[in-house]
């Protein structure tokens, strides 16, 4: 194999590893989205559980004030049938005093019990909030789910195809690339192996301009990796050293 053929086969490997790389992000990507959707639902229902718990505390207060103002009106209708049997003008008297305390004290429960009651029928709207929202959240997290069903099937297909295109273009290799080639690729994890040179004659990657020896042996098909960064060195397609 030549330079020229050589460049040619490893820029269709580096092509290769970035489609394989781009249909990787694509499958995570959706994975993430019905992750963080799940994550969003989970607080959303916690939120709503949280909501409920409170109207609830709310209606058991009101209902306790109401019991309060309930013993109290009870209790003024027992001391208003005393006055009625008072058998003194002073038993009288101290009955009605006692009536007039128990009647001021009636009216503030009965105001208390009416104010929470209107409080716990307020919260309604927070409890109807939170519903919304987990509702949405659960509208989200299902479109996401979809998404992914819908998508992944096609991108694992295509990746695996491409895994297999890869495989192919490796076995072309000469003996003298396959273990630097297996090595980079492997150390740098796919796409990020690649370091085609730039015309100016730079790293591609890591824009370090290289030695001209080093340039020369790449253009001649030398398997090389670049002294900076540790990436395979290879002439793009239309690679012209300016
Ligand atoms: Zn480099």
């Amino acid at each position: 194999m030549d330079g020229k053929e050589i460049a040619a086969l490893i820029d269709e490997l580096h092509g290769f590893h970035r489609a394989a790389a781009e249909l990787n992000h694509r499958i995570q990507r959706g994975r993430r989205a019905v992750a963080a959707g799940v994550a969003a639902q989970k607080k959303a229902a916690d939120a709503l559980a949280a909501r409920r718990e409170e109207k609830r505390n709310l209606l058991l207060a009101a209902k306790e004030k109401e019991r309060e103002s309930d013993a109290a009106a009870r209790e003024l209708e027992r001391r208003r049938a005393q006055l009625d049997a008072a058998k003194s003008n002073r038993e009288y008297d101290s009955i009605q005093i006692q009536i007039e305390s128990i009647a001021y004290k009636n009216d503030e429960l009965a105001e208390a019990a009416f104010e929470a009651l209107t409080a716990a029928e307020e919260f309604d709207a927070e409890v109807e909030k939170a519903e919304a929202e987990l509702k949405e959240a659960t509208a989200l997290v299902e479109k996401a789910r979809a998404a992914v069903v819908e998508a992944e099937p096609k991108l694992t297909a295509d990746l695996e195809r491409l895994q297999g295109r890869i495989r192919e273009a490796e076995g072309r290799l000469p003996r003298d690339w396959a273990g630097l080639y297996a090595k980079v690729v492997k150390d740098f994890g796919g796409e990020e192996a690649f370091a085609p040179l730039t015309g100016e004659g730079y790293c591609g990657s890591c824009r370090r301009r290289l030695p001209v020896e080093i340039l020369t042996k790449v253009c001649g098909g030398a398997a090389l990796v670049c002294p900076a960064c540790g990436r395979l060195l290879y002439m793009p397609s239309g690679f012209v050293l300016k």
